[in-house]
Order: C-alpha cells, then structure tokens, then sequence
C-alpha cells in the first residue's frame, strides 16, 4: 500500500496518528493510507513563507519557467497519472485527461502569459496628474503578497486544481501549500513527488498535506491567502476561522453551483439541437457528474419537454457504466461511499418534486463483483410546473449523474429567472440564434452567473463544452457558488497580490515602477 506523506519544510514527513485508508471506488480494494498527526503545520507556514522571498526576487519570465517546468512534467508522467486517476477517483481514461491535461494545459498558459509581463511591476492602469502641474502624479501597482497561499482543493479534479490555483499563485510570487482532498489525494501525492524532483522549481515554492490539515489555518496571517474549493458547508466554516477573520486573510471560495443549460424557443433540430443534447449528456455522465461546472438543470421550452427528454434519454441508454479501468465502460463509480450516498439522498429529495423520466432502477456495472463499487446510475428528472422559487432544482445539488429538465414558457426572462433562483451558479450555457432572446437572456441571468456560454448555429462545430473551465476566462460564481474568482489570465493574479496606489513625483514614480 502506497504511504502518502505530507511535503513540508523542504522535506516529507509520514504523519502519525489515525491512518485514512484510500480505496479504488470500482473494487473498493484499499490502495493507500494517509495521516497528518505530528506535523507541525505552523513551522510548515513559516517555511513556505521564508522561501517565498526567492520568488518575489525572480521576474515574471522566471516564475514562468517554474510553470513551464511544472507544465512538462506533468505531461511526462502523463500515463502514470492517468492510470492513478482511474484507480483512485473512479475515472475512465478520458476523464483522467480532462483533469490531467487541464492541469499541464493551464501551467503551461500561465507560463505562456508570463512571458509577455515584463521586469517591471504589474501596474493597473494609466498614471494620472494629481496636482496642479504635470509633476504630481498618481498610479496603482500590484504588488506580490509576503505570506503563503493554501490552496484546499475539492476531490473531483486533484491534477486540476492543483495545477490551476499553483499557477496563478507562483506566477504572482507567492509559494504554495496544497491541501488535497484526502480520499482521492494519490494524484496529487504524485504530482508533488514530480514537482519536488523537479530541479526547475526552488525549495519551499510548493508545500504539501496529507489527510488532515490539524490546526494549519490558525497560523494564518494578514499576507496569507486561502483559496478553497469544495462544498458550502466547509466553506462556512472556513469563511468563520477564528484567525481567518481576525487577520483578513484574503479568502477565495469556489462552491457548489445549480448549473444551467437553456433552450431557446427557436431551436427544434440540426446541429445546435445535437450539441444542446451532446452537452446535456456529457455533463451528466463525465466523472460521473462530479464536475463543479456540469449542468444540473436542462432548462427547456414546455412544448419540447417530451421529445428533449426522450432524446436525452436515448443517450444516457447507452452509457456503459462500471469498472473504468475496462476500455468498454464510458462511466465509472462516484469516489467515495459519501458521495454515493449523499447522491442517493439528494435524487430522493429531488424526486419529492419531479417525476422520473429516465434512471432510478438497480445497475449492474460491468465488471465489477456484485455488492461491490459506489456506482450510481444516471438519473433524469423532468419538473413541470413553471413556478422555480422553492423547487428541489432549485436547491439541491447531486454532485452525481444527475439532472433536472425544467419546463418554462419559451420566453427568454422567465429562463434568466429559473436560473437565478439556483441563487448564483459557475456557468450557465444558452443555445440559440434569435438575437434578441439571446440579449435579454444575457442580460437577465449574467449577475447571477460566473460565466455564460452563448451556443449559435454558426458555432456549434467549434464551440468548446460549457463545463470546461478555461484559463483565459474566469471562473468562479456569485452567491451559491462562493462567490470566488479565479483564472481569467491577468485577473487571476490579483487574489494572490497587493493592489497599491502610489502617488508622488511623476519621474520618481515611473523610477521605482519601472
Ligand atoms: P468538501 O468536503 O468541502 O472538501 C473540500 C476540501 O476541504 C477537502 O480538501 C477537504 O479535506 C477539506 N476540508 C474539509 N473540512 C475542512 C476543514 N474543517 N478545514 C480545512 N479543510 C477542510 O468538498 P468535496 O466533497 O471535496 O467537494 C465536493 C464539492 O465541491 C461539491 O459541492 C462541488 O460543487 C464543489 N466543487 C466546486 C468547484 C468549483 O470550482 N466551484 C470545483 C470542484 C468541486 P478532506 O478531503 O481531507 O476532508
């Protein structure tokens, strides 16, 4: 059984204490342990903390090369990993590229970026006269936080959000301490043997923990940042912490989202029908449907109802569910027990409100021993009632392979309406070519979204699945979805940094910026 052990201070450190046992969700069949006990998380903080100032010291263009570095060498031992991630999280091959090649994909865009900002500091826009003559003059600069970033990440995507939160953090100069979640943590534990082997990246950049994280988040301090991904619940207790409150450490948090994919009136068949459906069903089945961004609500016009459900349902029908390390399988296990049994009680709840039009029987996944394996089958609900306020659609999110179509009248302001009542979501896609539909849609559903991808005719062949989270654009969402931000290029870089106004003599000014 592998040991999964916590990389801190420069070195690794076994843990003592209760041992958590990680298991392949398909067989059950333990495959590693972790335990954190002993490990002294304060002078864990201080170490990174300390190193961060080798960092700082580097340019933008050399941080870059840290993530290019990072960015290789997570494509070298590309197969290792997949083979890690089918294991461990329950992945079918090609769920285990989207979240490992999503993580050398995004190092390797912010290594890109990096080798267009300069030597100087990031400035935020123009310099401007403050005083009477052109001397006096005023400018805002970013500035390198001096502690450390946590990053908690969720344990759907342990390559991914690894990768996308340490490149934004480094690139801005920060060091890092990554926090996995414990049960699928074995990626992540090799990725951080990979990077802590790789000569490219200095000592104390990136930290690690295994298991749990003890007392870590009361060393926190005023230049620390904590950026978390995971469920609401957790989130609240973190956004409580008695030190993350008292020295303001700058939090991030990315949540739970009610997702939407929307209809328009307009839409009955052809090539934007196809990728309405297509987008549908891969959200519901890719890693099992335990992705932050997959579309939980199918939100369609009450006169296609019958014949979007059927066509979804035909889809589904053809998912080959079990052991994904079988090539012919396309869905594998939930992660954990938990998970599946949390996924169990929320398609309950959702079916208090909604009839069932596909799923909800026993399965047999293949290949694996009867009794054994956290599967759960896809399960499709349709609610027919236009009224969203209140609605189990509305609340509850089955982080599994499950989605609810919602009926509404057609009409693009009662769409935006059923999407804000999920109360703030990542991403919600709407799929149309009636440009004024499209316009009030946008307009009535942006604020309560992070991102909304817009499907036309014209872009259907090329248009890239709503669920993807891209470097170049934010992600993160209002409300329910914690109201974080990150990625967006630039953007992401201004968690992670000081926003400083300078004000003084213009020639100074432009001096010291350079
Ligand atoms: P979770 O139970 O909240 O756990 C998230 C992380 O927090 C894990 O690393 C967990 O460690 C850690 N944690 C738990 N309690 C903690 C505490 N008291 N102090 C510090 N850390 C603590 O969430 P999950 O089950 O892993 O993830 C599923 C949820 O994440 C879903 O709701 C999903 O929507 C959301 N998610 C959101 C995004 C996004 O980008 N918005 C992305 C992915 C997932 P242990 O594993 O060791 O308990």
């Amino acid at each position: 059984m592998i040991e999964i052990k916590s990389f801190v201070g420069g070195r690794w450190d076994s843990g003592r204490g209760e041992k958590t046992v990680l298991v392949n969700p398909a067989t059950e069949e333990p495959l590693a342990h972790a335990a954190s006990a002993g490990v002294d998380f304060g002078a864990a903080l201080s170490f990174a903390r300390s190193q961060g100032q080798t960092l700082r010291a580097m340019s933008f263009a050399a941080r870059g090369e840290i993530l290019r570095a990072m960015s290789r060498a997570i494509h070298a031992h590309r197969d290792e990993l997949i083979t890690l991630a089918i294991a461990n999280g329950g992945n079918t091959r090609s769920d285990a590229k989207f979240d490992i090649d999503g993580a050398s994909g995004t190092l390797g865009a912010y290594a890109d970026l990096a080798a267009t900002l300069g030597e100087g500091m990031l400035t935020d826009g123009d310099a401007f006269q403050l005083g009477r003559s052109a001397r006096l003059y005023g400018r805002h600069v970013w500035v390198p936080r001096e502690g450390v970033a946590v990053h908690i990440n969720a344990f759907n995507f342990p390559a991914w959000g690894f990768g996308e939160k340490a490149a934004v953090a480094l690139l801005a100069g920060m060091p890092i301490v990554v926090k996995a979640a414990t049960s699928t943590s074995l990626v992540a534990f090799r990725l951080m043997e990979i990077f802590a082997s790789e000569g490219a990246i200095p000592v104390g950049a990136i930290s690690f923990i295994a298991s749990q994280p003890g007392d870590l988040l009361s060393h926190l301090t005023a230049q620390d940042v904590l950026a978390f991904t995971g469920s609401s619940a957790t989130a609240s207790l973190l956004r409580t912490n008695a030190a993350v409150v008292r020295n303001s450490v700058k939090l991030n948090v990315e949540a739970d989202s009610l997702n939407a994919a929307v209809l328009g009136a307009d839409v009955d068949s052809g090539d934007l029908m196809n990728l309405f459906v297509g987008d549908v069903v891969r959200d519901m089945t890719q890693k099992t449907g335990q992705k932050c961004t997959a579309i939980r609500r199918v939100i369609v016009p009450k006169n296609r109802v019958a014949d979007v459900t059927a066509m979804i349902g035909e889809r589904l029908a053809a998912v080959r569910i079990g052991d994904p390390s079988l090539e012919n399988v396309t869905m594998g296990p939930l992660a954990t027990a938990r998970q599946m049994r949390d996924a169990q009680a929320g398609i309950t709840r959702l079916a208090a409100d909604s009839r069932t039009a596909f799923g909800g029987e026993a399965i047999r996944p293949i290949g694996v021993a009867d009794g054994k394996g956290f599967f759960v089958g896809p399960v499709l609900f349709v609610h027919e009632s236009g009224a969203p306020e209140g609605a189990a659609h509305t609340r509850e999110e089955v982080f599994g392979p499950v989605a609810t179509v919602v009926a509404y009248d057609g009409e693009a302001d009662a769409a935006a309406r059923i999407v804000a009542a999920g109360g703030g979501s990542l991403v919600s896609s709407v799929y149309s070519d009636d440009k004024d539909y499209l316009r009030r849609f946008v307009r009535g559903a942006a604020a309560f979204n992070g991102r909304v991808s817009i499907a036309s005719t014209k872009i259907a062949s090329q248009a890239l699945q709503p669920g993807m989270v891209l470097p170049q654009l934010i992600h993160g969402g209002p409300g329910r979805a914690g109201g974080g931000e990150e990625l967006g290029g630039m953007r992401g870089l201004s968690l992670y940094m000081q926003r400083v106004a300078l004000q003084g003599d213009r020639a100074l000014l432009d001096s010291i910026v350079g």
